[in-house]
């Protein structure tokens, strides 16, 4: 039999025009959660009042779902644009979730020779988005204390010209706000090769310090910078609504490879409603916080765990065994984040989500009966 033949008469498989990598890669994991503690994902553990449930019910209920996303999206934009306050000049895209903003990133800076550049560990989506746009990515591994190492930062910026350096501040999953004085020299160094840099603020409603200061202090210095923030962590990790913020004329580019209507109208109205009601999610992250500090004293009496210090609603841990912490703490209904193998810096770490107080006590019960 001939080529020819086999081919007219042997059904090809349609996987074979599927991207080879992409045949060879592993999907995105997300843990089953059913009838668990759900402690893995950094998601805010208040749900809106109730008296505040029937108000968006009733909001969401007159929304016109007939039609495609029009002027309720430009509100949601102007809403935004007053929460965060950027400087004169700049102006605000949204994405379906951060996630969909680090993708479309990735395609507009799309050129010969492009690559993305981010400290490691630190957030997936960083590296996937560059390895599904067919662009290189540069790891470049922090401290063992999970700082930024500057002097390779800079080496490895000044080697590979990168289009784009991500700094999520505070990273994940380590927690850390890095030291603001290497941030200014790297953000120097990637302006002067012609580079971008992302600040990514997903965890911005728990920490100290906002890149946006930075920015409103000394816009001149800023132009090739944008700062992206989330409502996931805010709360609505569910509505999928991610902001990307920075020059006019640069996000007036990046804005050009987004879907048109990639903003369902549900979700622009819900976040319309959220925004409305910030203090009730301002209470909450403050609540947080102070949870955050008395899980991290709490961590700290356990023998043999270390504790990061974190400006996120998560704490990274150091254990003995994190793959039988983790599975015991599953055994006993937590389900937390074994990052253990996802970087060598990360070796026995697992990363706690910080919940209630009620749920922070059930943690730590389940994390001190599996260590
Ligand atoms: C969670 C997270 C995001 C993505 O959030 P979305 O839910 O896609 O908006 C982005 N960056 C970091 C660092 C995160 O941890």
């Amino acid at each position: 039999m001939t080529p020819a033949t086999a081919r007219n008469t042997e059904p090809l498989s349609p996987l074979a025009r599927i991207r080879h990598d992409v045949q060879s890669m592993h999907a995105y994991a997300v843990q089953d959660a059913a009838g668990l503690l759900k402690m893995d994902a950094m998601e805010n553990p208040h749900r809106l009042p109730a008296a505040l449930q029937a108000e968006l019910g009733l909001r969401l209920g007159a929304v016109a779902i007939n039609r495609y996303p029009g002027a309720c999206v430009d509100e949601l934009k102007a809403a935004l644009n007053d929460h965060a306050a950027p400087p004169p000049g700049w102006s605000l895209m949204l994405g379906n979730g951060s996630d969909e903003l680090i993708s479309l990133l990735a395609l507009a800076c799309d050129v010969p020779g492009a690559s993305i550049l981010a400290p490691v560990p630190g957030f997936v989506m960083y590296a996937l988005s560059a390895q599904l746009q067919g662009l290189a990515f540069h790891g470049v591994p922090l401290t063992a204390d999970f700082a930024l190492d500057e002097a390779a930062m800079l080496a490895a910026i000044a080697q590979h010209r990168p289009a784009i350096v991500y700094l999520a501040y505070p990273n994940n999953p380590t927690g850390t706000l890095w030291d603001a004085a290497v941030i200014e020299r790297l953000i120097a160094a990637q302006g002067a090769q012609g580079g971008l840099v992302v600040m990514d603020e997903a965890y911005q409603p728990f920490a100290a310090r906002s890149w946006i200061d930075n920015v409103r202090a000394a816009p001149d210095r800023h132009g090739h910078v944008l700062v992206m923030r989330t409502l996931s962590k805010f709360g609505l990790a569910g509505v999928r609504i991610g902001y990307l913020m920075g020059d006019a004329a640069l996000i007036g580019q990046i804005d050009k490879v987004r879907p048109p209507y990639n903003i369902s109208v549900l979700n622009a109205e819900c976040a319309l409603f959220a925004l409305e009601h910030a203090d009730v999610f301002a209470a909450q992250a403050l609540d947080i916080q102070a949870q955050r500090a008395l899980l991290f004293e709490a961590l700290g009496q356990l023998p043999g765990v270390t504790a990061y210090p974190s400006q996120g609603n998560m704490i990274l841990v150091r254990v003995p065994d994190a793959a039988r912490v983790f599975s015991g703490m599953k055994a006993r209904h937590v389900l937390i984040k074994n990052v253990s193998t996802m970087h060598p810096l990360l070796d026995n770490c697992v990363r706690l989500t910080v919940g209630t107080a009620e749920e922070n006590a059930q943690m730590l019960a389940a994390l001190q009966a599996s260590l």
